[in-house]
């Protein structure tokens, strides 16, 4: 019988090669391209190449692992990836990782795993601090990604709004509830409220403004128009961050509006929420601390590795009334004291230690870290700006986050800009995306990276300046 644990000797020897191997790749980043030449039949071929019948060496099965991320992976460790805010893995999030598969706390009930529950709890603790929440009102819940922490946004709002929801669903309501965001937002958003069971048309998507804001005046009339007509609004989804172009919404004053109407607040901060970490930036997202719920992504600004989010609630008893329930099954031994079992709070049942990424960067980098590492990529980012601009290109977004929407000064037409960006994907020196503002496509970059230093900025607009004078031969 084979043995699953390998022998000691073998594991030693995997173990240390693997890391050897990892820790070059770490080390040298930029030795590879950042994104691969797609070629789909040669990634099938690759993947097929070793069957299952029996195991296969070892050592032959990790390198061909290996091979295979580096050749067919979008590489978000280079630094020359400027890309929709995938960073590169911090190396204590790294090291978490490992821990958690090798120890692998199950997370469901807090029995299980106190020292895992208790670190996320206080996780969720210093961030509902951070971002002004009052101590005695904070919850939250970890998940596998803003998506996740929208979707359960979503579900707390309409199970804080309608007393039987839980009971009876969607047949027990009377009115067509409704959530209101911009155009901007992310689309996790109206798919949520198709899982919801809502469906995408209770989504209304408010325009933005000329700074790409959501327009809270159309805010106001969408909301009083569909009260005229028998709806019921009872949630509004402020952006901090736009995932296009990095647009914070006016926090403050859509929090006004949603207070009101009695409205749930819920700000998507799933990658503008690391201002907080940032003593001067920390202000572009005042406000928040009047909502009801923000959904923060930690595998985005905080450079932990996928999939971490948190979804974090001024509302204490709103994650029980919502995803609360009994079993016989599962552990009582903590019964008889003050916790809570996580499954409790959570659309996920078996759950990961998701929250020993934050934790051990902290432990690592702390705040003062986080902060250095914030400003630095702002600065970047304004370097960047200041490159493009004596380059005769023009940026078209409004942000003091790092995204940079751009396009060439005089040629603007949207099938330019695209061939612009496949041909700094096929150079394999940096990765860029488009996107459209105001209806016109621009050249999208983002400093997601925290290794992006000017040198790499050069080397990114030599491209572009490059295949600007290709495309006008
Ligand atoms: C990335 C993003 C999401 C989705 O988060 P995932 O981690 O990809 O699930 C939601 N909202 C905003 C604003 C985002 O930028």
């Amino acid at each position: 019988m084979i043995d699953f644990n390998l022998s000691a000797d073998e594991r030693l020897s995997l173990f240390q090669s693997t890391i050897r191997d990892l820790e070059n790749m770490y080390a040298n980043p930029e030795s590879r391209r950042v994104s691969p030449q797609l070629d789909h039949q040669e990634v099938l071929d690759f993947v097929y190449q070793h069957d299952f019948a029996r195991g296969i060496d070892y050592h032959v099965a990790i390198r061909h692992t290996l091979e295979g991320l580096q050749n067919h992976t979008v590489h978000t460790s280079h630094p020359g990836y400027y890309g929709l805010f995938n960073p590169r893995s911090n190396f204590a999030g790294i090291l978490a990782d490992l821990i958690t598969a090798s120890v692998n706390p199950q997370m469901a009930a807090w029995s299980h795993a106190p020292f895992a529950a208790e670190v996320e709890n206080r996780i969720v603790k210093e961030f509902g601090l951070k971002f002004g929440y009052p101590e005695d009102r904070i919850d939250g819940v970890f998940g596998a990604g803003g998506a996740e922490a929208n979707l359960t946004a979503v579900l707390c709002a309409i199970n804080h709004h309608f007393e039987d929801f839980a009971q009876n669903g969607m047949r027990g309501l009377s009115q067509q509830p409704l959530i209101y965001c911009s155009s901007e937002a992310h689309h996790s958003v109206a798919r949520a409220a198709r899982v919801v069971g809502l469906g995408a048309s209770a989504v209304r998507s408010i325009p933005a403004d000329q700074r790409l804001k959501m327009n809270t005046v159309k805010l106001v009339d969408q909301i009083e128009e569909d009260l005229r007509n028998g709806y019921y609004p009872f949630m509004v989804i402020a952006t901090a961050g736009t995932t296009g172009a990095g647009t914070i919404d006016d926090l403050e004053e859509i929090g006004q509006i949603a207070k009101k109407y009695h409205i749930w607040y819920h700000v998507d901060a799933a990658y503008g929420g690391a201002c907080v970490l940032h003593s001067e930036f920390a202000r572009l997202l005042q406000g928040i601390e009047n909502s009801d719920s923000i959904t923060f992504d930690l595998h985005k600004w905080l450079s932990v590795p996928m999939a971490a989010s948190l979804l974090i609630t001024s509302q204490p008893q709103v994650l029980h009334k919502t995803f609360g329930i009994e079993t016989e099954y599962m552990p009582k031994e903590a019964m008889q004291m003050r916790i809570v079992d996580p499954y409790t709070h959570s659309i996920q049942w078996s759950r990961r230690f998701i929250g020993l990424k934050i934790y051990l960067s902290l432990l690592f980098y702390g705040f003062q870290g986080y902060h250095e590492i914030i400003g630095n990529q702002v600065d970047i980012a304004n370097q960047l700006r200041y490159k493009l601009k004596q380059n005769d290109w023009v940026i078209l977004n409004d942000t003091a986050l790092p995204v940079i929407c751009f396009s060439d000064s005089t040629r603007k037409d949207d099938d330019f800009v695209r061939r612009i960006c496949a041909r700094i994907l096929s150079s394999g020196n940096a990765w860029i995306s488009v996107y459209p503002i105001h209806g016109q496509q621009s050249l999208r970059a983002c400093i997601t990276n925290y290794m992006t230093n000017s040198n790499h900025l050069d080397i990114l607009v030599d491209e572009l300046n490059q295949a600007r004078v290709n495309e006008s031969v």
